[in-house]
């Protein structure tokens, strides 16, 4: 029989640098994996592409997915939803494939109690003033909308204990070095009966 593959769910603070480590990781030719593309109610910024990105939806047919049990695990976030399409997940992971989830920490808790057996990663920021610097620097959202990220942060941080790994993204690379080994050392565990 196959064995089925492992579920990595990648999570902490937006601004942390969850996305630019996640693309390094597929940009990399690190081992396969596959990455789950999630779904939004959030507008399209520049350079986005459907399908490749996000699966950008309506608050409508957003929620007619939830109502027809689609979604892994989903959660609102600064006014949007944001989750992940369940099929995808089984299928790759009964193909034997890894699969990697990128999400905020309300949506890895879900993911959490419906997938024990996942692998946990906690991506943290060296420190809040420097997570703070970053979502400034990054000049996409509204003022008022970095200070509602901040605050939500300082809460994610404190949820880092639910995790089985915390990884500080000091350095892209060295955080992707950091996840790659976790995936190495899960891969060698020996297997429970
Ligand atoms: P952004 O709007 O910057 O692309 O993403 C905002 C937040 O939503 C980020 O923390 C990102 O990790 C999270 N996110 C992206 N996709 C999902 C998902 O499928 N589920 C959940 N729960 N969060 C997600």
């Amino acid at each position: 029989m196959q064995e089925r593959g492992m579920l990595i769910v990648l999570s902490g603070p937006s601004g942390v640098g969850k996305g630019t480590v996640r693309q390094a990781m597929l940009a990399g030719n690190y081992r396969d994996f596959k990455y789950s593309i999630s779904m939004t109610t959030r507008q399209m910024r520049p350079g986005e592409q459907d399908g490749v990105d996000y699966y950008f939806r309506t608050k409508a047919q957003f929620e007619q997915e939830i109502a027809e049990g689609g979604m892994l695990e989903y959660a609102r976030y600064v006014g949007n939803y944001y989750g992940t399409p369940l099929k995808y997940v089984n299928k790759m992971l009964d193909d034997g494939q890894d699969v990697l989830l990128e999400i905020e920490v309300k949506g890895a808790m879900q993911v959490r109690e419906k997938c024990p057996d996942g692998v946990f990663i906690f991506l943290t920021p060296p420190d809040l003033i420097e997570l703070k610097h970053r979502l400034t620097a990054r000049g996409t959202d509204a003022p008022d909308v970095i200070e509602r990220r901040i605050a939500q942060a300082a809460d994610e941080i404190a949820m880092m204990e639910n995790y089985d790994y915390a990884v500080v993204n000091d350095q892209v690379e060295l955080a992707v070095r950091r996840i790659e080994r976790i995936i190495e050392a899960e891969h060698l565990r020996v297997p429970r009966v």
